[in-house]
C-alpha cells in the first residue's frame, strides 16, 4: 500500500462512510469538508434493509439501532379523495423474513450522521479537516494532488469525490454540466410530538399523493419529531439549497387536497426549501486515480428515498475493491464503477418513475391508484431492498 492517504473531499454522509469502509480496510485516509462544523442539516431519512446488510458490514448496526426507529407500514393515500392507495407492511415480520433479517428504518440526518462521525473519529487511520474546501485536483499517475483553497496543494495515493450534486471533482473529471433540475421544490420541516395533533400522528410513513404535490409524514428519534416533507411542481426556481420557503405558495399548492394534509402543513412556521435535481445516469465516472462517490455519481430525486442509501452501499463496495486489488486504486475504481453503475442507474430511472406516479392526475391517477391498489407485493421491491453481495477476491 502507498505510503500517501486515501484523499476524500467532502464530508457528508458519502464521504464519511467511505473514510470508514476503508479505514476498516487499514487504509490511511484524509477527509476534507468545506464546512465549518461536520454535521448533517435536514430532517429524516428512511433506511432500505439493504443499507441495513451494509450497517452490519461496518459494525454499526448496533449504533443505528440505538437511533433508528421501525415504521408497521409504508402508505399511499389519495390527497384529493382520502383512500388509502396501497400499504406495505415494512414493520412485519413477513417483510424480515423476506429481506433476510433486515428491518426497514427511518432515522434523523443528524443522527447517522453522528453515528458515523463517531466511528470515523475513533479509526486511529483518519485525519478529519473542517473547514477546508477543495478547488481542483491533478492525477500525476503514481499520485494525486488536491489544490484547495488558500492554495495548499495535497498529495493523496487517490482522491474520491464526495462532494455531492454540486461536485467539482465531478466537474473537473467529467465536464458534464450543471445538474438536471427537475422542477419540483421540496419543503421539508421537523415538528415535535406535542405539536401533532393525535388523530395525525401515527407510526407510517405516510405518503399523500395529489396531483403534482405530495406530502410525506413519519415519526422521528423514537417518536419524539415528526418528519415532514411537502413536495409540489414549480418552473419558478433554477437552483438552490437549504434556503427558507414561502409557506403561501406552498398552501397554494395543497390547496384542494384532504383536510389532514392542510392541517399537518398549516403546523409548520419553518420550512426549508430545496430545488430537487438528479442527472442522466453515468457509465464512468472514474479515471486514474480519481473518483465519484455519492451524491457526486449519481445525483437522484428522493422519490425512492435511497439517496444515502446508494451512498453507503458505494462506501462498502469502494473499500471491497480497494482491498481485493491490493491497494492497486486505478483498478479498484474501474471496478467499483463496474460494479456500481447499473445499480445506481435503476434507483436515478425508477426514481423518476415513483415522482410521476405519486403525482399523477386526471386518469393517471385512477389507473395509478388501480395498479398500486392490489395486495401487497415484497417481490417488487426486491431488486432494491434484497441489496447487493460485496465484490469477492477471484483468487
Ligand atoms: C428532500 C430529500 C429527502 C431525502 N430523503 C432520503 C431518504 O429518505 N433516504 C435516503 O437514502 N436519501 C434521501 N435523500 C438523499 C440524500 O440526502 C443524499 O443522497 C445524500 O445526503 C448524499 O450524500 P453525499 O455525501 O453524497 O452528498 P452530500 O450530503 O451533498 O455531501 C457532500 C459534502 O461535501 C461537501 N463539499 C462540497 N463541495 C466541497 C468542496 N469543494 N470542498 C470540501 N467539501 C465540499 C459539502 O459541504 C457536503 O458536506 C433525500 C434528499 C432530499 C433532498
Amino acid at each position: 500500500m502507498s505510503a500517501l492517504p486515501a484523499l476524500v473531499l467532502g464530508g457528508g454522509i458519502g464521504g464519511l462512510a467511505a473514510a470508514l469502509a476503508l479505514a476498516r480496510q487499514g487504509c490511511r485516509v484524509r477527509l476534507y469538508e468545506q464546512g465549518s462544523e461536520l454535521k448533517e442539516i435536514g430532517a429524516g431519512i428512511q433506511l432500505g434493509p439493504n443499507v441495513y446488510r451494509m450497517f452490519e458490514l461496518l459494525g454499526l448496526t448496533a449504533a443505528i439501532e440505538r437511533w433508528s426507529a421501525h415504521p408497521q407500514n409504508l402508505v399511499m393515500m389519495d390527497a384529493l379523495t382520502g383512500e388509502e392507495v396501497t400499504r406495505l407492511p415494512v414493520g412485519s415480520e413477513a417483510f424480515r423474513k423476506r429481506f433476510r433479517g433486515y428491518p426497514y428504518g427511518v432515522i434523523h440526518r443528524g443522527d447517522l450522521y453522528q453515528v458515523l462521525l463517531e466511528a470515523c473519529r475513533a479509526e486511529p487511520g483518519i485525519e478529519l479537516n473542517e473547514k477546508r474546501k477543495g478547488l481542483d485536483f491533478e492525477d500525476r499517475g503514481e499520485r494525486v494532488v488536491l489544490k484547495m483553497e488558500g492554495g495548499e496543494a495535497i498529495e493523496g495515493a487517490c482522491l474520491i469525490g464526495a462532494d455531492g450534486l454540486w461536485s467539482k471533482v465531478r466537474a473537473r473529471l467529467l465536464g458534464d454540466g450543471k445538474p438536471r433540475v427537475s422542477g419540483h421544490i421540496a419543503y421539508r420541516a421537523v415538528l415535535q410530538r406535542a405539536e401533532v395533533p393525535d388523530d395525525l400522528w401515527q407510526n407510517n410513513v405516510v405518503l399523500w399523493a395529489g396531483p403534482k404535490t405530495h406530502l410525506v409524514h413519519y415519526p422521528l428519534r423514537r417518536g419524539e419529531l415528526y418528519n415532514l416533507v411537502a413536495v409540489f411542481h414549480s418552473d419558478k426556481y433554477e437552483e438552490g439549497w437549504d434556503v427558507y420557503g414561502d409557506t403561501g405558495e406552498l398552501n397554494r399548492k395543497f390547496e384542494h387536497e384532504r383536510p389532514e394534509v392542510k392541517r399537518l402543513l398549516e403546523k409548520i412556521d419553518v420550512w426549508k426549501m430545496w430545488v430537487l435535481c438528479d442527472r442522466e445516469p453515468a457509465r464512468h465516472w472514474s479515471r486514474g486515480r480519481v473518483t465519484l462517490l455519492g451524491d457526486a455519481a449519481h445525483p437522484t430525486l428522493q422519490y425512492l428515498a435511497q439517496g444515502a442509501n446508494m451512498a453507503i452501499e458505494d462506501a462498502a463496495v469502494l473499500a471491497a475493491c480497494a482491498r481485493i486489488s491490493g491497494f492497486d486504486w486505478e483498478r479498484a475504481f474501474r471496478d467499483y464503477e463496474d460494479a456500481r453503475y447499473k445499480r445506481t442507474a435503476r434507483v436515478q430511472i425508477m426514481s423518476r418513475y415513483y415522482g410521476d406516479a405519486y403525482h399523477a392526475a386526471g386518469v393517471v391517477r385512477e389507473l395509478r391508484n388501480d395498479i398500486l391498489g392490489g395486495a401487497p407485493d415484497f417481490e417488487a421491491m426486491a431488486w432494491l431492498y434484497d441489496g447487493i453481495a460485496l465484490p469477492q477476491s477471484k483468487t
